[in-house]
């Protein structure tokens, strides 16, 4: 999904000018997700990387330019009891200011409002982010410094593995005691 997602995202990127680093590891445990929905997500991300996380404007490149880092790592949850992958998308633009960061996944809300509306969208793209990462009972943390960038931390958990040594259609009965 991501490659699917950096390839699309490609025109858009160039005409940012700007740079889209994509770190995947090999071997990477599987997940198990809505392929669709998961598009959905990381396209707005890096939708939102672009449009709002470009580097200061400085003259030669106005508006543009700066470096997307894509990255997958093995993480547990927050409270290290389940095994999942951590996806981060992460720019090196303006940031948001502190103040708005609770209110980003609300439907509609918008920190800039005249920037935003000079960039297009609707303000709901964080909003679907946010449910459709809850429906694969996974978590989204936005964090952001003024004038260093924005890192989104998408977390999904692990499909759950095989139990070992059983055929299909066996089952397990849990033992008390
Ligand atoms: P849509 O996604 O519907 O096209 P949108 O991008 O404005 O519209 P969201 O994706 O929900 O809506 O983002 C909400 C707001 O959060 C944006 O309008 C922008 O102000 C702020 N924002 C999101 N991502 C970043 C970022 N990487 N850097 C700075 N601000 C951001
Ligand atoms: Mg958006």
């Amino acid at each position: 999904v991501l490659r699917q997602v950096a390839g699309f995202m490609e025109p858009i990127l160039r005409e940012a000018e700007m740079t889209l680093a994509l770190d995947i590891p090999v071997d990477l445990p599987q997940i198990r997700g809505d392929s669709g929905q998961l598009t959905q997500v990381f396209g707005n991300l890096i939708d939102n990387a672009t449009k709002y996380g470009a580097i200061k404007p400085d003259p030669k490149t106005p508006d543009g330019g700066g470096t997307i880092r894509v990255g997958v790592a093995i993480a547990p949850d927050a409270n290290f009891t389940r095994p999942g992958l951590v996806v981060s998308v992460a720019d090196d633009g303006p940031g948001i200011p502190r103040e708005h960061l609770p209110r980003l996944t609300e439907r509609f809300y918008r920190v800039d409002k005249g920037r935003a509306r000079a960039v297009g969208g609707t303000g709901l793209g964080l909003a679907i982010v946010k449910h459709v990462i809850s429906r694969h009972r996974g978590r989204l943390v936005i964090d952001s410094i003024e004038g260093v960038g924005t890192t989104c931390l998408v977390w999904l958990p692990l499909a759950p593995e095989p139990a070992r040594g059983l055929q299909d259609g066996q089952m397990t009965v849990a033992r008390k005691g």
